[in-house]
């Protein structure tokens, strides 16, 4: 099949290099110039593990290449809208970049002759397909849903950091249709994945994503309660979590207590559904909790350090990690950005590092932070260390010999830490 992605981000590149994998003839579409130009020559604008190989494979054998110009969305079958729904100045979604891609699929579709499906991949609230997007389409196309064209939402679920993989091992495949049409197109796509397919309504698909991340979310925020319960009363939060996990109606993953979630995803898409819950007239006051919980979580980080080496006025501290997870350069909402803010207020000079989100961190963080080249060069001379992203380059103890180490990613085996440094576990 001939396929377009509109947005080349973590998502819509996944997307692309997986479906080019499978075979299909694939048209990434940006807006920005850059990325399209760095795609065409084989490269990845961002990263992500193993997706640079992907692209320069896949742009080298012809079946992805990469646009500016959505008319290249005439000569496809189907379009996968994934812009992003994320801007930091607002708390929830931001639909700036959904209505533009609508309105240029729209204004494409409005010359178009044959049939055409719009997979809505972007994370958007319940409702907002049929109130916002279908309208646009159908507004900028001249067309009506379900006879001009056809619409479904298929949420995407993969896991930043790991983003290749999860594109091609799903664990399922959720298509929201509009009509019976639509969903078959989007289906025949992925017939061939060994994963429970559902096919179910559009506002549905919506709620099973933000659900979805919502649980993912609330097991972070609890595990990191018990954590800090633990710490008080002597218990390792791991020795718990690892028992608790043993239990499939709980599982192990997303129990590993530390400074808290970030990204570009949990966090706006529970503030989204809260307003949404409350737009309904329902007060979500355990997702509200969840939230509450993890905007502390960090900043126990810098106050721990405090405890640890004293007023911070004039200390050098040394932060070890900026992306909000190892195995990708994201600094979207990520903690190391609490814990940042929170060092500088308390008058500490930072010193930073990351293996790859420094550029990224450097657009966002005030120009005192200084960046250094190595997690070495970060710590020498430190005060104290926090870790904040378990990066595996971190996970080396003679890093830390014979500083004050704060540790919130359990990089470090607290029963041995003790001999080479003055360690403190965020939650155990
Ligand atoms: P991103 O910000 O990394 O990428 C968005 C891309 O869209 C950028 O390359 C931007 O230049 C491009 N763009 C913006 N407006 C455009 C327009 N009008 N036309 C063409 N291109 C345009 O976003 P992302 O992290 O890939 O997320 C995309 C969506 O997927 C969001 O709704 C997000 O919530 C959701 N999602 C993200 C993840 C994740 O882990 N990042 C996981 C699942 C779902």
């Amino acid at each position: 099949m001939k396929i377009s992605v509109i947005g080349n981000g973590y998502v819509g590149l996944a997307t692309a290099v997986g479906l080019a994998g499978n075979g299909h003839q694939v048209v990434c579409i940006d807006n920005d110039p850059a990325k399209v130009d760095l795609i065409n020559r084989g490269r990845s604008p961002i990263y992500e593990k193993g997706l640079e190989d992907c692209v320069s494979s896949c742009v080298g054998n012809g079946t992805l290449k990469a646009s500016k110009d959505y008319k290249d969305v005439a000569d496809t079958d189907i379009t996968f809208i994934c812009v992003g729904t994320y801007s930091p100045s607002c708390n929830g979604t931001d639909f700036t970049q959904i209505k533009s891609a609508a309105r240029g699929v729209g204004g494409v579709l409005s010359k178009k002759k044959g049939y055409h499906v719009i997979a809505v991949k972007s994370t958007v609230a319940p409702g907002t397909t049929e109130k916002v997007i279908i309208p646009t389409l159908e507004k900028a196309s001249g067309k009506k849903a379900g006879k001009g064209f056809g619409v479904v939402v298929n949420p995407e679920f993969l896991e930043e950091g790991k983003s290749v993989d999860c594109v091609r091992n799903p664990y399922r495949i959720i298509i929201g249709e509009y009509d019976k049409r639509s969903g078959e197109a989007v289906e025949s796509l992925y017939r061939d994945f060994p994963v429970p397919i559902v096919r179910t309504t559009i506002a549905a698909a919506e709620m099973i994503k933000y659900a979805s991340n919502a649980f993912l979310a609330a097991k972070i925020s609890f595990i990191n309660e018990i954590g800090n319960i633990c710490k008080k009363l002597g218990i390792d939060v791991y020795d718990v979590a690892g028992a608790m996990g043993y239990d499939p109606r709980i599982g192990r993953r997303f129990l590993n207590a530390g400074a808290g979630f970030g990204g570009s995803c949990l966090p706006k898409d529970i503030e989204e559904l809260v307003d949404t819950a409350g737009r309904a007239g329902y007060e979500a006051g355990i997702l509200r909790a969840i939230l509450d919980m993890n905007r502390e979580q960090p900043q126990r980080l810098a106050e721990m350090a405090e405890s640890a080496v004293g007023d911070l006025q004039g200390k050098t501290v040394a932060v070890l990690g900026l992306s909000f997870k190892p195995g990708t350069d994201d600094v979207r909402d990520a903690p190391s950005l609490k814990v940042i803010a929170s060092l500088l207020e308390k008058g500490a000079s930072v010193r930073a590092y990351d293996p790859v989100a420094v550029d990224n961190a450097r657009m966002v963080l005030p120009k005192s932070v200084k960046f250094c080249a190595s997690a070495a060069q970060a710590v020498k001379g430190a005060d104290c260390v926090i870790v904040v992203t378990e990066w595996d380059e971190f996970k080396v103890e003679s890093l830390y010999n014979g500083k004050v180490v704060i540790d919130g990613r359990r990089v470090l085996d607290p029963r041995r830490a003790g001999k080479f440094c003055d360690y403190h576990g965020i939650c155990w």
